[in-house]
């Protein structure tokens, strides 16, 4: 069976203790590759290769840096479909999702910050007749980036690409579940002219390698996405050695659903950001609020679309859901369904595992819908994380306001209203980092991308990025 390698120092190798986990296909349900278990001992040795590149990388001049990362972003193009047929079997995801979106997002993601690198300037603040300061953005050294499966290279990509090209050695982890593309990525560096030691990646449990990161002292910053509980273990682990940190977590976001609207457009968009990547999105939106009057037209639309909707092996090119992640991941998502049902919910369609003929064993599940539910029910407040919405009415805007802000989390929100007025009214209330109005997940990767409350602590896209992993310094000249 292939076993995966760490990346350190510019070379593949094993884990200093020879410890392996079992990397498996949710398509299928079978082991189909082992992966190091990192430990501490690794993350010292990634940790001496990045002490030893820190000067090389970050007195290169920008435009070098770019140059390599340009070269990056153009391997992985080069390799897409490996890199794809990769993304999918590692996750359960379909081919097509992973070719359209999670492949070339991550050549994007180099591009995008490679380019932004050379046009990122420092600030100027002149002190009429005084003097005047300037601000220097100096690299921070080495940082730590710890990712999570479900969008496995897209969001390690958008974490690396920022801290590369700011000038920083980079120890990163992705998750355990998902390593497959991170793996591959260690050889294009290598290829792209990525000096030796500037991009280490490795392996394993968040328990092990995750934890050895987060409290190496050498390691300055840590860029984290996932579950909002490992956020706060690592916010309370980092924060008396005084580490920057930006925390990406959970959602449980709102979709509000004005009469007004565009039905046509809301529907189809409505069904991918429900159940889009099986339901496995930061960004879904699994809380569907219908104004009334168009409440049982709705419901009636949605679910005959959802009925309908191909749930199937990721190869195949009708499947509009593949498998989700894993096993305990499905157990999960099941367990709410129930829950849903004790909390006096509706299942109006959905809610079981579905056998793809030749894959028994995969972890396939049929996009759910729910009514009847409270908004403040454990089912619509907790995250789920897989193809699982519910749908409750509303009949004012004060209503739906507080219903969509009843969470502990504040991710992002969709707006549906032909009414200008009301959509700036209702995205000025929303708590939430980001708000689409008449669409979902449309991204412009210079923007700011976060949460608000449990969702998150700072921003990543754009300046908000560079500016995480660099250092102000502040120098002031008397005139
Ligand atoms: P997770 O928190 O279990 O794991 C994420 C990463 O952290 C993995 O690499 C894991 O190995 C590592 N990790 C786990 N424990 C650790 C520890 N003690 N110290 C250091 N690292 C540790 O999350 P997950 O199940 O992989 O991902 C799903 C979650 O991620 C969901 O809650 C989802 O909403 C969230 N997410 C958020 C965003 C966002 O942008 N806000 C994007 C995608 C996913």
């Amino acid at each position: 069976m292939e076993r995966l390698q760490n990346f350190i120092d510019g070379a593949y190798c094993d884990p200093v203790k020879g410890q392996y986990l079992d990397n498996y296909e949710p398509a299928s349900g079978t082991v189909y590759s082992q992966i190091p278990n990192s430990t501490e001992e690794d993350v010292e040795l990634a940790v001496k290769a990045a002490e030893k590149a820190f000067p090389i990388w970050s007195e290169m001049s920008k435009s070098e840096r770019s140059a390599i990362l340009v070269k990056l972003s153009e391997g992985i193009q080069a390799r897409m479909d490996e890199f794809v047929k990769a993304e999918s079997r590692d996750n359960g995801k379909p081919l097509s999702l992973a070719a359209h979106v999670d492949i070339p997002r991550a050549v994007s993601n180099f591009h995008f910050f490679a380019t932004a690198i050379i046009h990122y300037a420092s600030e100027s603040h002149q002190m009429e007749g005084v003097g005047v300061n300037y601000t220097l953005r100096k690299p921070i050294g080495i940082v730590g980036c710890i990712s999570p499966w479900n969008l496995p290279l897209y969001l390690f990509s958008w974490k690396i690409a920022p801290a590369l090209a700011a000038g920083n050695c980079v120890i990163a982890k992705p998750s355990e579940i998902t390593p497959y593309t991170a793996y591959l990525l260690g050889k294009v560096a290598k290829e792209a002219g990525m000096p030796d030691g500037v991009l280490n990646i490795l392996h394993g449990e968040g328990r092990y390698a995750g934890d050895a990161i987060v409290k190496h002292t050498k390691i300055k910053a840590i860029s984290f996405t996932g579950g909002t509980a490992t956020g706060e273990y690592i916010a309370r682990t980092a924060a008396p050695m005084f580490k920057k940190l930006s925390l990406e977590l959970g959602g449980k976001n709102p979709n509000i659903i004005f009469a007004d609207c565009d039905f046509k457009e809301m529907l189809s968009t409505t069904l991918r950001s429900s159940f889009a990547n099986q339901g496995q999105i930061c960004l879904c939106g699994s809380r569907i609020f219908v104004e009334r009057p168009i409440y049982d037209k709705f419901k009636e639309e949605f679910v005959k679309r959802v009925d309908s909707t191909v749930v199937a092996h990721p190869d195949n090119p009708d499947a509009k859901l593949g498998a989700v992640v894993s096993k305990p991941h499905m157990e999960k998502v099941l367990s709410y369904v129930e829950l849903a049902k004790e909390e006096g919910g509706t299942v109006l369609t959905g809610g079981e595992r579905v056998t793809v003929e030749g894959y028994e064993n995969g972890y396939y599940l049929r996009p759910t819908v729910i009514e009847g539910l409270s908004f403040d029910c454990r089912t619509n407040q907790e995250e789920i994380f897989g193809p699982v919405v519910t749908i409750t009415p509303f009949d004012t805007e004060e209503e739906v306001l507080m219903m969509a802000n009843s969470t502990k989390y504040g991710l992002s929100a969709t707006l549906w209203t032909s009414d200008l007025k009301r959509a700036h009214r209702m995205a000025n209330e929303l708590h939430s980092g980001i708000v689409w109005i008449n669409s979902w997940l449309v991204r412009d990767l210079r923007t700011p991308f976060g949460g608000m409350k449990a969702s998150g602590v700072g921003r990543e896209g754009g300046w908000e990025a560079l500016r995480f992993f660099t250092e102000a310094k502040n120098v002031f000249v008397k005139y």
